[in-house]
C-alpha cells in the first residue's frame, strides 16, 4: 500500500512489522484458527468463582452478555476439585460484554500502578519494560476484541465492528499498537522455543482422528519453514537478566507477575475473567518457557508444562494473531475515517 504507519523492526524484537503482518496473514493466523477449534485446545480448565484477594466487595457480574455459556461443563476428575470446570472456548468468544466503569478501571490501574512501577528516575529497566509491554499489548488485544465484536444495537441484538472504539482505545496511541506486535512476537518466540517439547506433547482427547489433526497442526506451527526463514528469532530473551542484579530482578518480576495473575480473580465479569485468566496464564507460560531454561534444549532441561498451560499459550497466541490481523486490515481505514 506504500504508506504504512508502522515500519522497521518491532522494538526490542528481531523482525519487521511488514514481515509479521505477512507471516501472520498467510501462515500463522490460518493454522492457529484451526488449531484452537480442535477438541484438545478448545476446552480450558478454570475456576470461575470470583475469589478476589484485593477487593472483597467485587462480586460476580450479572450483565446480560457477561456470563459464560456452560454447555458442556465437565468436572475435573484429575484433581477432584469441584470448583474447577472445563469451558468450551468456542462457545464463549472474547468480545464486548458491557463490563466497564470503576470495577474494570481499578483492575487495569492496579495492574499498571502496582505491578509495573517505574523506578525513581521515571525509567524502566529493560526487564520491567518487557513486563509493561506484555501487559499493554494484552490490553490492546482485549480492546481490539471488544471493538471487533461489539453490541451495536441492543434492541435488535445487532453485533458488529466499532471502529471508533478501536481508534480511541488503540490506534490513537501508536505505542499500544507497537506493544501488541511486541507481545505477539514474544509469545511466538516462546512457542517456537518450546517446539520440540510441544511436538512431543500428548494431545490425547480420546478422538484419534482429531488428535492426529491437532498434532499435525502443532507441527505446522512450531516447525514452520516460512516462519523459520522470515523471522527465525521473533524475540531474543538471551539479552535479559544479564546484569549483576539479574537474579534479584527476575524474582521481583516473578512476584509482580503473580500479583497480576491474582488480580484476574477480581475481574467482575465471568466471561472477561475467563479470558483474562486464560491469557495471563498464557503469558505466564511464555515467561516460564523463555526464562526458566537457559538454552533451546528444553527437553533435556525437563521443561514441564501442564496441559492447561499449553492450551492457554496457543489460545493466547491465536487472540494476539487475530488482533494483529485486525490492526493490519482495518487500522488504515479506521484511521482515515476517524482523522477526517
Ligand atoms: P480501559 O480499557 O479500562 O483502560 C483503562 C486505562 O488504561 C485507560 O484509560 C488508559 O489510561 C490505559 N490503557 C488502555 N489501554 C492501554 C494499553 N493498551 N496500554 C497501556 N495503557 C492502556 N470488557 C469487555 O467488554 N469484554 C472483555 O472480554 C473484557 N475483558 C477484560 C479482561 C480484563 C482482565 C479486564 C481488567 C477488563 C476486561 N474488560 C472487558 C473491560 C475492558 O478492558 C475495559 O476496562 C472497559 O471496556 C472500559 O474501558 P475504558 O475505555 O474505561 O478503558
Amino acid at each position: 500500500t506504500g504508506s504504512r504507519k508502522y515500519t522497521g523492526i518491532v522494538e526490542d524484537c528481531c523482525c519487521e512489522y511488514e514481515t509479521v503482518d505477512a507471516l501472520n496473514k498467510e501462515v500463522l493466523h490460518p493454522i492457529l484458527q484451526e488449531l484452537v477449534t480442535t477438541p484438545f485446545f478448545r476446552y480450558f480448565r478454570v475456576k470461575l468463582w470470583c475469589d478476589c484477594p484485593f477487593w472483597p466487595d467485587d462480586g460476580m457480574c450479572h450483565l446480560r452478555d457477561c456470563s459464560v455459556f456452560d454447555n458442556p461443563w465437565t468436572y475435573d476428575d484429575e484433581t477432584d476439585n469441584a470448583e474447577m470446570t472445563y469451558v468450551n472456548l468456542q462457545l464463549n468468544p472474547e468480545r464486548y460484554t458491557g463490563y466497564a466503569g470503576p470495577s474494570a478501571r481499578r483492575i487495569w490501574e492496579a495492574i499498571y500502578a502496582e505491578n509495573c512501577p517505574k523506578d525513581p528516575s521515571g525509567e524502566f529497566c529493560q526487564e520491567k519494560r518487557v513486563l509493561y509491554k506484555l501487559i499493554s499489548g494484552l490490553h490492546s488485544s482485549i480492546s481490539i476484541h471488544i471493538a471487533s465484536d461489539y453490541l451495536l444495537d441492543e434492541a435488535n441484538n445487532l453485533w458488529g465492528e466499532n471502529l471508533e472504539l478501536f481508534y480511541d482505545r488503540v490506534l490513537r496511541h501508536p505505542e499500544r499498537v507497537r506493544n501488541l506486535y511486541f507481545t505477539f512476537l514474544f509469545v511466538l518466540r516462546a512457542v517456537t522455543k518450546a517446539a520440540d517439547y510441544l511436538e512431543q506433547a500428548e494431545y490425547n482427547t480420546g478422538n484419534m482422528e482429531e488428535d492426529l489433526k491437532t498434532q499435525s497442526l502443532v507441527r505446522q506451527l512450531v516447525y514452520n519453514p516460512q516462519l523459520q526463514i522470515a523471522c527465525p528469532l521473533p524475540f531474543d530473551e538471551a539479552k535479559l537478566w544479564q546484569g549483576e542484579s539479574g537474579p534479584e530482578l527476575k524474582q521481583q518480576i516473578q512476584r509482580q507477575f503473580r500479583n497480576i495473575s491474582a488480580l484476574m480473580d477480581c475481574v467482575g465479569c465471568e466471561k472477561c475473567r475467563l479470558w483474562g485468566k486464560l491469557q495471563v496464564l498464557g503469558l505466564g507460560t511464555a515467561l516460564k518457557i523463555l526464562f526458566s531454561v537457559d538454552n533451546d534444549n528444553l527437553i533435556n532441561q525437563q521443561l514441564q508444562l501442564h496441559r492447561n498451560e499449553v492450551i492457554a499459550l496457543a489460545n493466547l497466541l491465536n487472540r494476539l494473531s487475530e488482533s494483529v490481523k485486525f490492526v493490519h486490515e482495518k487500522g488504515p481505514y479506521a484511521e482515515r475515517i476517524m482523522e477526517k
